[in-house]
């Protein structure tokens, strides 16, 4: 893997009272890498994404972002710092309209070419774009979903963290936005995805680790994984 390290987790250990749920974990992306972290439903992977980005403690560990120790950082500090975290289940503000959501996104950090951007994703998602004037609460599900992503986008991050954002949305729309996210990532922001979607996840992802109940069972460039006996160990149920 070539590229500047941007996030190195190292040893993390997450707990949820006396559920040890993270034990250990250990993982790099680097600068304009799409990274896919796989696993099964409860592997993990949500209460890794919300620990990087402060929203729950963390047990033990190191979390490095951009050169910097953000182990102890607040979930303010590392948005500003350009850790942006798109959460599950499409979370938009439903009372303001489809624009101010995205206003609001940018908000997080300052940005000069916010009109620009707002524009390639509105050329991107024409559906959004259409209802850019009426309130989210109007828009659909997956469209939601989508105005979630990109209210991610529009807040310039370094590295984005997608949280499951195929979450009930029809195969032909995560495939956008999952072909959006490798774009941006060819533009040098790093992504960062968790996904149950493994076929689709690995076909627009650079590389890829594997998380089986709460460590990191493999990892490999996403074009060898798909094919491994890795994956199918954790997708057949096979131990
Ligand atoms: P999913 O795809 O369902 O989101 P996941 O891989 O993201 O799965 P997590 O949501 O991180 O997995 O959950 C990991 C484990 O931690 C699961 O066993 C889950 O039941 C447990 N867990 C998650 N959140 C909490 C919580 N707030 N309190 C206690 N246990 C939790």
């Amino acid at each position: 893997r070539s590229g500047d390290i941007l996030l190195q987790v190292e040893d993390l250990h997450v707990a949820y009272g006396t559920a040890h749920v993270v034990h250990g974990v250990s993982f790099t992306v680097r600068a304009g890498e799409f990274v896919v972290m796989l696993g099964r439903n409860g592997a993990g992977k949500t209460t890794i994404l919300q620990a990087i980005s402060g929203l729950i403690p963390k047990r033990a560990g190191r979390v490095g972002f951009a050169g910097d120790d953000i182990s102890r950082a607040s979930a303010r500090d590392i948005v500003q710092a350009g850790l942006i975290q798109v959460l599950e289940g499409h979370r938009v503000f439903t009372s303001l309209s489809v624009e101010d959501n995205l206003l609001i996104g940018a908000a997080a950090r300052s940005r000069t070419d916010l009109k620009a951007t707002i524009e390639e994703i509105y050329e991107e998602f024409p559906e959004i774009a259409d209802k850019r004037h009426q309130q989210a609460s109007r828009l659909s599900g997956g469209q939601q979903q989508i105005l979630a992503v990109a209210q991610g986008i529009v807040a310039d991050p370094r590295l984005l963290m997608l949280d499951e954002p195929s979450g009930g949305l029809a195969p032909i729309v995560v495939d956008r936005i999952l072909s959006f996210a490798a774009k941006l990532a060819r533009s040098g922001v790093a992504v960062l995805l968790v996904e149950q979607l493994v076929e689709k996840a690995l076909k627009h992802a650079d590389y890829g680790y594997l998380l089986e109940t709460g460590a990191i069972g493999g990892e490999g460039w996403a074009a060898d994984l798909g094919d491994s006996d890795l994956i199918r160990r954790i997708y057949l149920g096979g131990h």
